[in-house]
């Protein structure tokens, strides 16, 4: 509990260094319409777009007329439940099924913390007895294919890796290896940029489907790793490698950072995918399950 407590406040300095405070607007004694425009321009700073921000202060006056709210702490009391209750469908842990290897394909642009995230996935899987395969098929970039060496020898994983080599062609070859060598996991590490945006969408596809080949029912899970300091940004980079690949998770990275947290809330809302994991910092540890409530409580506290 002690650990958890640790990323929290994490999460809520990192949240509130962004100074585009939501609770400032409830330090007040009055609920009217100078408040709700407050709330309205907070959640909007905080990055939780025009959709999100509309339901959320549609669903918060519902709530505050059906509670009989008569002071603002007792209106940001019910935003955290809003808030709680929209995130709710992103909280769903990554599992790991029976089937053998289970074939996870990771996404993500350059700078996002995909690296990092799949170092840190690794160690998460390790310690959870399952056995790890690397694939290395950002064969675009020769600092990724060392980046990712660096986290399999830290992790003492093995790593199916090719200077120069076709990426569907490495992914093919890692999930054949991690059949024969009974692997629980394979761990498929793609590139985030190509020289135009058109060729990383069509390289992952063919990548997926080649995936499929040495196994029909792979890849189990598609992951996107956005920065959740991004904003918007994040939310079309969930929409464009949705519509591309067909997304089953994602990991929100760097939310210790400046994030302003309400990118979730805009996911939530216009594309709900799982959020497997967030990122809390540059260490291997970093990595934390999303929980709804306790997320909604640390944008509000
Ligand atoms: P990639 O290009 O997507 O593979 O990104 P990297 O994994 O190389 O990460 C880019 C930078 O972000 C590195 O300096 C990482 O240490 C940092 N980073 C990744 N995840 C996190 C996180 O959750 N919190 C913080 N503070 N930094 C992170």
């Amino acid at each position: 509990a002690g650990e958890r407590k640790g990323w929290m406040d994490r999460l809520k300095a990192g949240l509130r260094k962004t100074g585009s405070s939501i609770t400032t607007v409830f330090t007040g004694t009055k609920i009217d319409d100078a408040l709700y425009e407050e709330l309205e321009d907070a959640l909007l700073m905080a990055d939780t777009g025009v959709k999100a921000t509309m339901h959320l202060l549609d669903d918060l006056k519902h709530r505050v007329k059906d509670s009989k709210a008569s002071d603002p702490a007792a209106v940001k009391a019910l935003l955290a439940d809003a808030l709680a209750d929209l995130l709710q469908p992103l909280e769903r842990p990554l599992t790991i099924g029976k089937h053998t290897p289970t074939v996870i394909m990771v996404a993500g642009v350059n700078g996002a913390g995909k690296t990092t995230s799949i170092g840190k996935l690794t160690k998460h899987l390790a310690d959870n007895d399952q056995s790890v395969l690397l694939a290395a098929a950002d064969t675009f970039r020769a600092a990724a294919r060392e980046q990712l060496g660096v986290w399999a020898t830290r992790n003492t994983v093995e790593i199916i890796s090719q200077a120069g080599g076709d990426p569907a062609a490495v992914s093919f070859d890692a999930v054949s290896a991690g059949k024969a060598r009974k692997k629980d996991v394979v761990l498929v590490d793609t590139a985030g940029r190509l020289p135009t945006q058109l060729h990383l969408m069509e390289e992952l596809r063919k990548i997926k489907r080649v995936i499929s080949k040495a196994d029909s029912s792979a890849p189990h899970e598609v992951l996107l790793v956005i920065d959740g300091n991004t904003g918007q940004n994040a939310l079309n980079q969930v929409k464009a490698f949705d519509e591309a690949l067909g997304l089953t998770g994602l990991i929100v990275t760097k939310l210790d950072g400046t994030a302003k947290g309400g990118v979730l809330a805009a996911i939530a809302q216009e594309r709900p995918i799982p959020v497997y994991f967030i990122g809390v910092g540059e260490k291997v540890q970093d990595l934390e399950t999303f929980s709804a409530k306790e997320f909604a409580q640390a944008l509000l506290a």
